[in-house]
């Protein structure tokens, strides 16, 4: 099975993707956790280019194909393989990252980055998690002496960017909810663990 972790910065993804595979692995599953951008080498190689630098450094456009490309070697190095093998694949972001960064946040190239999916990756995630949360809150989780020295330079885009993603990852979710399902991502990680728990129990196995 084939799930992706997706939501604004700082609503807990990364470590309910990590609890989640422990969870999975003790219950004997065969489980491959990844993340995006990056999850292969190349793909991580991608990463780096796309986030340093300076803001300006890419268009719109060609910060599309970027991830696009990291996308398309991740799924053909690493998630499709495990696919293969029978292992579930947990990723921490996918292509709704890119639906709603790249398509609707940054620019508006919704239209190019859907004709691209279909084009170069082609596939969705069996279920996809939204974490959401108030943006304003998940920020403050962020600010955090460990993420000060990050190189990241879409880190600190603020409030009202962070609310405009979480828009948008909510219309997806409405627009999708045979595939989506939206988590609250607000109390302590033990809570925010056992929602995503009842999620995946609403689904088939
Ligand atoms: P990003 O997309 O920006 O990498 P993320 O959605 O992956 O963020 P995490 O990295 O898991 O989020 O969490 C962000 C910060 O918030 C971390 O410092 C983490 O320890 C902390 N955190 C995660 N979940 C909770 C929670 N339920 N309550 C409080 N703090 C949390
Ligand atoms: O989730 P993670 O912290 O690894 O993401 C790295 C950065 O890349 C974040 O600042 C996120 O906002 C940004 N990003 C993006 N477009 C994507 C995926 C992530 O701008 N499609």
């Amino acid at each position: 099975r084939f799930i992706s972790f997706e939501g604004i910065d700082g609503s807990g993804k990364s470590t309910q993707a990590r609890r989640l595979a422990e969870t999975l692995r003790a219950r004997g599953l065969s489980v491959d956790l990844t993340r995006e951008p990056g999850g292969s080498e190349g793909a991580e190689e991608i990463r780096r280019l796309v986030l340093t630098g300076d803001p300006g450094r890419w268009s719109a456009e060609t910060e599309l194909l970027l991830f696009t490309a990291a996308r398309r070697d991740h799924m053909e190095r690493r998630i499709l393989p495990a696919l293969a093998r029978g292992e579930t694949v947990i990723t921490d972001r996918f292509a709704d990252s890119t639906r709603v960064y790249q398509g609707t946040t940054r620019g508006a190239l919704r239209d190019l980055v859907d004709r691209l999916h279909e084009l170069m990756i082609g596939r969705e995630p069996d279920l996809t998690l939204i974490f959401d949360m108030d943006p304003a809150a998940a920020l403050a989780r962020t600010m955090t002496p460990d993420r000060a020295g990050s190189e990241d330079r879409f880190e600190g885009f603020g409030l009202d960017f962070q609310t405009r993603l979480r828009a948008g990852f909510l219309e997806i979710a409405a627009a999708e909810p045979a595939r989506c399902r939206v988590i609250d991502a607000t109390g302590d990680p033990g809570q925010v663990a056992a929602r995503v728990l009842d999620a995946l129990g609403q689904v088939p196995a």
